[in-house]
């Protein structure tokens, strides 16, 4: 039975027509008292699934959000909705964390957001017990996994809110979607009989690519201009210094770009990420320190110019392009290097044994992400124990890749590595390494002798940019490893010895030069295509949008998304009346701005 309740708010103070997915079972399930841990991918609606129920039960929804800096954005976003919003967190002064403390006891506030190291504090709870609480919201609940990069220790305490106010509904949201992190949520966060939810975490609109590192600056220079040219996006480096080095060297390209890392101050840090949520085509170069809880919709590209660490990584970080349903791509360049680096940096990290194998086999399934000639998606879903079919909106599926029998080229090359071990104490990489098998006279193949060795030229047939795509699948597949002993150099693993003897056969992905621009159409969209007609419209829309933005402070999405001027274009109503039937346009909306959008599509038919 649905609950008119929640429908109507949908529709009067969203604008929306229907609920998707779960949404609809998770809004009615809170309503009625329950609790639920909802498992949505970045863009699959979480937000409404507290924000509905919070309006339709009496007292203050109270969302415990760890991003402060992104408080102030989600207040505005709710108040042009006409919802009374507010938030308590380190930011304010006195004066104006009394008020709002004020208007919550007082029943005049729908939802009240709270950093959760403010609400573990006595006062905060005091508060709160003078007030009518219509339901916990826990964003971001992944935060509570020690496992995870996000984890906020604060998190742990929340526990409380069950025996403090054990008859207020809760409801844990997050885009994690690993089985082992959602089981760490409702034990920790003690939500013993909350419903879980999990949607399907495909972002069918994603388009993935991975390609081979050759010049990255250059290649990302192209994705930037040929694909996406006045596009906002993130590009995510490993390193602080390869952030600002990145971002420098964008602007000298004359791209918008900007950096964001820990290491910046605190001030910089909020003015870069103010400049990307509120101007247009702003990149932000960044490393993992930037982007949850950023719902910036129409960022169009993440490219990865660094190996992720893992899957899990990549795809929340991936998974901030393209929220509003639009075309979006999610790029990554990886080469040899990567997986040396990276296998490097777990040997020597720090922790016992254990850690370190996680971290080894988290990379591992990255690389086989990496490797893989297959749909890139469904390997991805995959990993979060989804099953789909093949997606034809990923490199792999748009332009397949061939593998090819390499156990060959893994022999000669194991074999070379095996002779050159014998040699203690030196040190080569793997230029020389190529240089040997392809049979080259450098300095360096003369001084030490290697010409004579019997590996010498047997690797003619292989380019030297095919011989470095057969190592780093080498090393991928841990059929090679880096001898932190031996000086960092290569050297056999356990598992080389089955392929020297020619016991296993080894497939290998056959590198094509391929294009970045694609000649697939622009990629999938959730939303229906406009028609040409339509755009110059949907221009003169944007325009009048930024100069409201502008005037409210605010990013020109809280005022209306893309996808909801797109549908005004395409309508172009001609009263208020067709103005309201426009999915995103609520009672709020239509009051502020209803007739300001009929005279700029008045003004524009004008024109024509
Ligand atoms: P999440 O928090 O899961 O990343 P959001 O709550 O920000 O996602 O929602 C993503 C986008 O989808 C937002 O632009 C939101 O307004 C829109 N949206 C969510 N639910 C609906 C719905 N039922 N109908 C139309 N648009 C929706």
């Amino acid at each position: 039975m649905s609950d008119p309740r929640a429908s109507e708010v949908l529709a009067r103070v969203f604008g929306y027509e229907s609920f998707r997915g779960d949404q609809q079972a998770i809004v009615e399930h809170v309503i009625e008292g329950g609790d639920a841990l909802v498992l949505m991918p970045t863009g699959g609606g979480k937000s409404l699934c507290y924000q509905v129920p919070a309006l339709v039960r009496p007292g203050t929804g109270v969302v415990i959000s760890p991003l402060i800096a992104l408080m102030q954005d989600q207040v505005d976003a709710l108040t042009e909705l006409g919802v009374r919003a507010a938030f308590l967190n380190s930011t304010q002064d006195w004066q104006e964390s009394r008020d709002v403390e004020q208007a919550f006891v007082a029943g005049k506030l729908d939802l009240l957001y709270v950093a959760p190291e403010r609400l573990l504090t006595d006062r905060c709870q005091q508060l709160l017990s003078r007030g009518k609480i219509a339901l916990f919201a826990i964003d971001e609940a992944h935060c509570v996994s020690q496992w995870g990069h996000d984890f906020r220790p604060e998190y742990l305490g929340l526990s409380m809110l069950h025996e403090r106010w054990p008859d207020v509904p809760r409801i844990a949201l997050t885009a994690t979607a690993t089985d082992v992190t959602r089981r760490e949520i409702a034990e920790r966060l003690a939500l013993n009989d909350a419903r879980h939810y999990v949607a399907s975490f495909d972002r069918p609109n994603i388009r993935y690519h991975i390609v081979e590192k050759q010049d990255v600056r250059k290649q990302l220079l192209q994705l930037l201009r040929q694909e996406h040219a006045g596009d906002a996006g993130i590009v995510y480096c490993l390193s602080r210094n390869k952030v600002d080095d990145t971002a420098e060297f964008l602007c000298a390209q004359g791209i918008d770009a900007l950096p964001y890392h820990a290491g910046l101050g605190a001030a910089v840090r909020a003015q870069n990420q103010s400049r990307f949520l509120r101007e247009d085509g702003v990149v932000m170069v960044a490393t993992i320190a930037f982007g949850m809880g950023i719902d910036k919709p129409d960022v169009r590209f993440v490219a990865h110019i660094d190996l992720p660490k893992s899957v899990e990584g990549y795809y929340q970080e991936t998974g901030r392009a393209g929220r509003d349903g639009l075309p979006a791509t999610a790029w990554l360049a990886y080469g040899l290097q990567d997986v040396v680096q990276q296998r490097r940096m777990i040997d020597e990290s720090l922790g016992d044994d254990a850690f370190r194998r996680r971290l080894g086999s988290a990379l591992d399934a990255m690389l086989g992400l990496c490797e893989t000639v297959s749909c890139r998606r469904v390997r991805l879903l995959q990993y979060f124990g989804q099953t789909i079919s093949s997606c034809g909106n990923c490199d792999n599926c748009l332009n397949p890749p061939e593998s090819w029998d390499g156990t060959v080229a893994a022999q000669k090359m194991l074999s070379a590595i095996y002779r050159l071990m014998k040699e203690r104490g030196q040190r080569y990489g793997a230029g020389h390494l190529i240089d040997i098998l392809r049979g080259k006279q450098t300095p360096r193949v003369l001084e030490h002798g290697h010409a004579s060795l019997s590996v010498y030229g047997i690797g003619q047939d292989l380019s030297e940019q095919a011989w470095r795509s057969v190592l780093r699948q080498l090393l991928a597949q841990s059929l090679l490893m880096v001898d932190q002993e031996g000086y960092g150099t290569l050297a056999l693993t356990n598992e080389s010895r089955a392929v020297l003897k020619g016991e296993r056969t080894l497939m290998l992905r056959r590198e094509v030069d391929r294009p970045v621009r694609s000649t697939a159409p622009r990629g999938k969209s959730l939303q229906p295509d406009m028609p040409r007609a339509a755009l110059p419209v949907f221009e003169a829309l944007r325009t009048w949008r930024a100069g409201i933005a502008r005037s409210h402070g605010v990013p020109a999405y809280v005022i209306f998304h893309d996808a909801t001027l797109r549908e005004i274009a395409m309508a172009r109503p001609d009263s208020l009346s067709a103005l309201a039937h426009v999915n995103g346009v609520g009672t709020k909306k239509l009051e502020s701005y209803g007739e300001s959008i009929l005279e700029c599509i008045a003004d524009f038919e004008e024109a024509a």
